[in-house]
C-alpha cells in the first residue's frame, strides 16, 4: 500500500488509522475502495470522488505502473484479482480502515466468444475475474465495509449480463460471466441486508475506455458522472436494483 505523496497540502488531510479524510468543517468525508482503478471506468470513479473530497483507495495491479493514479489525490494498493492470495493481502494491508462503499469494478471482456471456437481456458478466466473474484474480493473486505457508514456494496456489471435483453446473441463468454454475477449478488444483497448492507448492479453504458472501444457512445466522464448519481440517489436498505448510468432500471 502506498500513500500519494499528492495528498500532502490537500484541502482534506487524511487522517491515517481511520482512513478518512476530513472536510475543512471537520466532517468525516466518506471513503471508497475501487478496484480496477488505474484505466478506464475505474480510474475515472478516482478522479471524480477524489476531486469531490473523497477518501479514494484505488486497487490496481501494480501501483508502480499506475502514472494516471499517482496525479490524483488517492491512496493506492496492489490487487490483482486473479491471485486469492493478492484479495487476502489487499484487505490484510487494509484491516481495522473502514470504507463506507465498495465498489467491484474491474472486469475482462476475454477472447474467441464465437459458438464454435469457445475455449474452455478462457472461459475459466473471465468467470473467475468477473463473477468469482467480486464476490471473494466482498467476502475479505466485508469487515471493512460494516466498520463504514454507508455499508454500500456497488457491483460494475453490464447490460449484455441481461438474458432478457439479449436480442443479439454472441459473447457467449462476457454475458454468461455477468449474469453469474447478477445471480450471485442478488443472493448477496439478500443474505447481507440484515447486517445493514445496502447493494447495488451498475451498467455503465456503452463507454469509450479500452474495453468499450473509441466507437461507443459515450466518455468515461458522462458515465461515471451519472453513476455516481445513481449512487448517490441510494436509499439504504433499498431492495437490490440494475440500473444504468441514466437511472433506467434494466431487466434481468
Ligand atoms: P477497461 O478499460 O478494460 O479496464 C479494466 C480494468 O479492470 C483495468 O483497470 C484492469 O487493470 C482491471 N483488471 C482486469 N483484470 C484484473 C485483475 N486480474 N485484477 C485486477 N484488476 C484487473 O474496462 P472498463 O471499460 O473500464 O470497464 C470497467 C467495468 O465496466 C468492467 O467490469 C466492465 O465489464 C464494465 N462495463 C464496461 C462497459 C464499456 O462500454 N466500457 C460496458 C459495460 C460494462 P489492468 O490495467 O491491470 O489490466
Amino acid at each position: 500500500m502506498t500513500k500519494n505523496p499528492a495528498l500532502t497540502g490537500s484541502p482534506c488531510q487524511p487522517i491515517w488509522g481511520t482512513g478518512n479524510l476530513f472536510s475543512s468543517q471537520g466532517v468525516a468525508m466518506p471513503s471508497i475502495l475501487i478496484t480496477g482503478a488505474n484505466r478506464g471506468l475505474g480510474l475515472e470513479f478516482a478522479r471524480q470522488y477524489a476531486a469531490a473530497g473523497w477518501s479514494v483507495t484505488a486497487a490496481c495491479r501494480d501501483p508502480s505502473r499506475a502514472a494516471d493514479l499517482a496525479a490524483l489525490s488517492v491512496e493506492t494498493v496492489e490487487l490483482d484479482l486473479g491471485d486469492p492470495a493478492s484479495i487476502r493481502r489487499a484487505a490484510d494491508r487494509l484491516a481495522g480502515r473502514s470504507f463506507d462503499i465498495l465498489l467491484n469494478n474491474a472486469g475482462i471482456y476475454g477472447e474467441g466468444q464465437q459458438f464454435g471456437r469457445l475455449s474452455e481456458a478462457e472461459w475459466e478466466r473471465v468467470m473467475l475475474i468477473n463473477a468469482i473474484a467480486p464476490l471473494k474480493l466482498t467476502e475479505a473486505f466485508l469487515p471493512h465495509l460494516l466498520a463504514g457508514q454507508k455499508k454500500l456494496l456497488v457491483f460494475m456489471t453490464s447490460k449484455m449480463g441481461s438474458i432478457a435483453d439479449n436480442s443479439s446473441g454472441g459473447a457467449y463468454i462476457y454475458r454468461s460471466t455477468k449474469a453469474a454475477l447478477n445471480a450471485a449478488v442478488k443472493s448477496l444483497s439478500i443474505d447481507l441486508a440484515p447486517r445493514g448492507v445496502t447493494t447495488l448492479l451498475l451498467h455503465p453504458g456503452w463507454v469509450q475506455t479500452d474495453m468499450g472501444g473509441p466507437n461507443a457512445l459515450i466518455t468515461a466522464e458522462q458515465s461515471i458522472t451519472g453513476l455516481r448519481r445513481q449512487i448517490e440517489a441510494v436509499e439504504p436498505g433499498q431492495p437490490l436494483k440494475f440500473v444504468d448510468y441514466a437511472g433506467e432500471v434494466l431487466p434481468w
